[in-house]
């Protein structure tokens, strides 16, 4: 198994060189050079497994035994998926009017990004602890990526996390979760401006080569393939226990429309590689007001608005859905050169126009749908209404389809639900609804703060690279870095 960039200048890496790695070195994505093709007999055997062996079981296609040895692999990944408030890890729940949801967020911060997020920073723990190694992890956040990557992070040797939030664009719990975090390895920084904002010098530093290699530094975004990876399993588990293949004789299988809340199109990356592997999914990208994924597969226009919404899902308030750059490379067959060209474009005019057959393959494998806030807030209520259910905003988004696009008769649909309601309280508010505050989150409105702020004309770039230098200067001498 080795791994190539999408634009083409990388080809060959090993497993542990991608895990380590954030951008490609040519600004691509990695991706597998092949994907394995999963057989009806393989998927009909795996009906009854749980979500932590799924995962077992994907990770093992992926990553060499002679890199991780199984034993090992299995050792590490069920220590990453112990701590979570439900058996499993995940759980589906079943309302009414046929609605079905995926529940991804019984982790630490109450978001899906804890299961790939634990799985990826045990998968680095192993590497760094057999070669008394550090690195630095980088990663901006729309909200809940932070908290997850800091979580998960904290507690481990030879990792320091650099987190930079939108100052004012995330909810006051997501906010309290990084900044309450006062381990001598966390960094945090608000920064004046909207995630896409964060993302333009982070890409930047990433494309130091010199800087990644000195300090070890990557990315823990859904720009890391291992994210991506792990993320394959919520697509396979929805599969496997919704789609009725267990019913099936023959060797035609049915399918599942999986419905997906949008931002950075992680989530529905890794469903189109677990499609491509051989399970018969339909795909539905549900965005909020930032509509760039829906625009691209409604006309084959991908392009940006000239600023971030703000919308009340405000974690996929987000206007580059960077991993559809994967999602093209796999739908034009590893085209490397017209990915570069398209991506390059849309990093610089931040606008471009697919070619007839990219656009063409993405509608046929995709469809997508935009959800104002009046329609997240009727999702809400409704969902309320008919279940006594409460959904997070981004849920919603994906709810909306559900409720707007009735199912015909013998198909079956997973939602998935990214994050607990409990974070989002100004749209649970809106939604007249009300909810307590677990406890656990009462208490961080207490606790004490830390965190640095990037104002506006600021050099974010030049200040995240000092940092990150002096992070590097610190543990050299073998000190605290908050030692003050
Ligand atoms: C990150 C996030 C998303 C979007 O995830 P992508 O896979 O990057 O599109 C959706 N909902 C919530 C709650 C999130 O935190």
């Amino acid at each position: 198994m080795r791994y190539c960039s999408t634009r083409g200048g990388v080809q060959g890496w090993g497993f542990q060189q991608v895990l380590f790695s954030g951008y490609a070195p040519d600004g691509g994505m990695f991706m597998p050079e092949a994907l394995p093709a999963l057989s009806p007999d393989t998927l009909k055997l795996w009906t009854s497994m749980s979500y932590p062996e799924l995962v077992l079981e994907l990770c093992s296609l992926f990553i060499p035994h002679d890199v991780i040895p199984h034993d090992d692999l299995k050792d590490l990944l069920s220590q990453a998926l112990y701590h979570f408030s439900v058996p499993g890890a995940v759980r589906l729940v079943r309302l009414e009017g046929g609605l079905c949801l995926l529940e991804l967020f019984h982790g630490e911060t109450l978001a899906f990004k804890d299961l790939a997020m634990r799985c990826t920073a045990h998968l680095l723990q192993y590497f760094l602890r057999k070669e008394n190694r550090r690195a630095v992890v980088l990663v901006g956040t729309s909200g809940d990526t932070g908290g997850s990557a800091i979580r998960s992070v904290c507690g481990l040797q030879g990792l320091d996390v650099v987190v930079v939030f939108p100052r004012g664009r995330i909810t006051s719990i997501q906010e309290r979760q990084m900044t309450t975090s006062l381990e001598d390895n966390v960094h945090v920084f608000a920064a004046d401006g909207s995630s896409d904002d964060i993302d333009v010098p982070l890409r930047r530093l990433f494309a130091d080569q010199d800087l990644v290699k000195r300090h070890g530094l990557m990315s823990l975004n859904s720009v890391n393939w291992v994210r991506i990876l792990v993320q394959l399993a919520h697509f396979l588990y929805a599969y496997l226990q919704l789609s009725g293949i267990e019913q099936v004789k023959g060797h035609v299988l049915p399918s599942l429309e999986v419905v997906v809340p949008t931002g950075g199109a992680g989530n529905i990356a890794a469903g189109c590689i677990l499609k491509q592997m051989g399970v018969p999914l339909r795909l539905v990208a549900m965005v909020n007001r930032n509509d760039t994924v829906h625009r691209a597969v409604e006309s084959g226009d991908f392009s940006m608005a000239d600023s971030v919404k703000k919308t009340l899902a405000s974690a996929i308030d987000i206007q580059d859905p960077y991993n559809m750059e994967r999602v093209f490379w796999l739908l034009s067959g590893g085209d490397s050169a017209l990915v570069k060209r398209l991506m390059e474009e849309f990093q610089d005019s931040h606008r471009t126009v697919l070619p007839g057959a990219l656009h063409k393959k993405l509608s046929s494998v995709l469809s997508a749908g935009s959800v104002t806030d009046e329609g997240i807030v009727e999702t809400m209520q409704k969902c309320w209404q008919d279940s006594r259910y409460l959904l997070c905003p981004h849920t919603a988004v994906a709810v909306w389809h559900h409720y707007h696009c009735p199912l015909r008769p013998g198909e079956s649909r997973c939602c998935i639900a990214t994050a607990s309601p409990v974070k989002f309280q100004e749209a649970v508010h809106r939604a007249g609804l009300t909810l307590e505050l677990p406890e656990g989150m009462q208490r961080l409105k207490k606790m004490r703060t830390r965190c640095a702020k990037l104002e506006e004309g600021m050099d974010w770039e030049s200040q995240l690279r000092e940092r990150i230098e002096h992070i590097r200067s610190v543990r050299e001498r073998g000190e605290l870095y908050y030692s003050a």
